[in-house]
C-alpha cells in the first residue's frame, strides 16, 4: 500500500513537473497559458497577434515586402508569401495568399505607381482581417474564419513597385537614371509618375482592344503611353499568367481619386452573371458611385478588368478608391482612415462573400 502511494506521488510530481514546463514555455514565447487556450494560431511555436501594417506613411515596397513576410511568420497557416515574377527593375512582384478555401478571387494594387494607397490599403487590409480572425473577433460583424475556410484571396499589393519607388523614393533611386530622365513628362513631378519604370501604362497594357486604344503619346511617358504592342512589359505579363493559371471568381483592381466603381463594359456587359450585384453591394457598404458600362474600345480597351472580364467572362472591377481632390500627387497618407480605410473598409469581405454567390 505504502509503495503504491509512493509511486503514484512520483508520477504525480513528474506530471505536474511537466505542465509546469509548459507553461514556462508559453511564457518565454510571450504568452500565458489562457491567451492561447481560444487562438486558433497560437501553437507553442507561434507569436502573439499584432498589427504589423502602418498605412500613414508613404508606403514603399520595403515597407511592403516587411510586412508581407512578418504575416506569414505570425499567421503561417492562413498567409502564403511568393513572388508572381520580375519587375523591369528585378523585384519580385509579391503574392499574398489569405485563406485556405478552394473558391479564389484576386485583388491587385498599384498598376499606376503614384497610387500606391491602393497598396497600403491592401496591406492593411490583410493585417486588419487576420487580426480579428486571429484574436477571436469578427471583423465589423463578418466571421472572416468562417469565409477564409471557404475562400482564399489572391492579393497582388503592388504591381508596379518600380513605379512606386520612384514615386516615393525620386528619380535618383531608379537603375536608370538617365533613361527615364528622357522618358516625357505629363506632369510636372516624378511624385506624379503613373507608368512602370519603361514608361509604359501597365493599365494600358493588356490584350483586350489594344490595338484601337486611344492614346495621346506614342513616347515612353510618366502616363498614358500604351506600349509598342499589348503585353510587352513583365508586370502585365505575370498578371495575365497569374489569372491564366488560376481560376479566378473574380477580380478587382484598385486605383485611388474617384469614390467610384466600374464593373461593366458594353462587349461583356450581358455576358457576365453576378457583376452588377456585386457592384451594388460594394456601393452600398462604401458610398462609390456605379459607372454606367463603358461604351468605347477605343477609351476602355486594354485595362486590366476589361480583359479580365472578356478574356474569363467572370465579374472584374474597377475601384477607385478615396476622393479626387484636384491633384495628380498622392496624398497626405496621415490621413489614410479618411480618405479610405472608414469607408472601404469591408470591400475585401464583400467580395469574399459574393464569391461564394458564383458558380
Ligand atoms: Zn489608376
Amino acid at each position: 500500500m505504502k509503495k503504491a502511494m509512493a509511486v503514484t506521488l512520483i508520477i504525480l510530481c513528474f506530471l505536474l513537473g511537466a505542465c509546469s514546463r509548459a507553461n514556462n514555455d508559453l511564457q518565454e514565447a510571450g504568452q500565458t497559458p489562457q491567451q492561447s487556450a481560444g487562438l486558433p494560431f497560437l501553437g507553442e511555436q507561434a507569436v502573439q497577434p499584432e498589427y504589423v501594417v502602418d498605412p500613414y506613411q508613404p508606403y514603399t515596397y520595403e515597407m511592403m515586402t516587411r510586412d508581407a513576410a512578418r504575416l506569414e511568420d505570425m499567421y503561417d497557416d492562413y498567409i502564403d508569401v511568393s513572388s508572381i515574377g520580375n519587375s523591369v527593375e528585378g523585384r519580385d512582384i509579391t503574392l499574398i495568399k489569405m485563406g485556405i478555401g478552394e473558391k479564389k478571387l484576386l485583388l491587385v494594387g498599384s498598376h499606376h505607381a503614384r497610387e500606391y494607397i491602393s497598396s497600403s490599403y491592401l496591406m492593411n487590409m490583410i493585417d486588419k482581417y487576420m487580426y480579428a480572425f486571429a484574436t477571436g473577433a469578427m471583423f465589423d460583424g463578418y466571421d472572416i474564419e468562417s469565409l477564409l475556410n471557404k475562400v482564399t484571396v489572391y492579393v497582388v499589393p503592388m504591381l508596379n513597385p518600380d513605379g512606386v519607388n520612384l514615386v516615393i523614393n525620386g528619380k535618383d533611386s531608379v537603375s536608370d537614371v538617365e533613361a527615364v530622365s528622357n522618358m516625357v513628362m505629363l506632369q510636372e513631378t516624378y511624385a506624379e509618375w503613373k507608368a512602370n519604370i519603361n514608361g509604359v501604362d501597365l493599365n494600358r497594357q493588356y490584350p483586350c482592344y489594344w490595338e484601337i486604344k486611344a492614346s495621346s503619346t506614342f513616347v515612353p511617358s510618366s502616363e498614358m503611353y500604351k506600349g509598342e504592342d499589348s503585353a510587352t512589359e513583365p508586370e502585365v505579363v505575370a498578371m495575365m499568367r497569374l489569372c491564366q493559371n488560376n481560376d479566378f471568381l473574380l477580380a478587382a483592381s484598385f486605383h485611388a481619386k474617384g469614390e467610384i466603381i466600374y464593373w461593366a463594359d458594353s462587349g461583356t456587359a450581358g455576358l457576365i452573371d453576378d457583376a452588377q450585384m456585386i457592384a451594388q453591394d460594394l456601393s452600398l457598404s462604401t458610398g462609390y458611385d456605379i459607372m454606367p458600362p463603358s461604351e468605347d474600345p477605343a477609351v476602355y480597351g486594354a485595362g486590366f478588368e476589361n480583359w479580365f472580364r472578356l478574356a474569363f467572362e467572370k465579374p472584374g472591377f474597377c475601384i477607385e478608391l478615396t476622393p479626387s481632390d484636384g491633384t495628380s500627387l498622392p496624398h497626405d497618407d496621415a490621413e489614410f482612415d479618411s480618405l479610405v480605410w472608414e469607408k472601404a473598409n469591408d470591400i475585401g469581405v464583400i467580395l469574399m462573400q459574393d464569391a461564394l454567390l458564383i458558380e
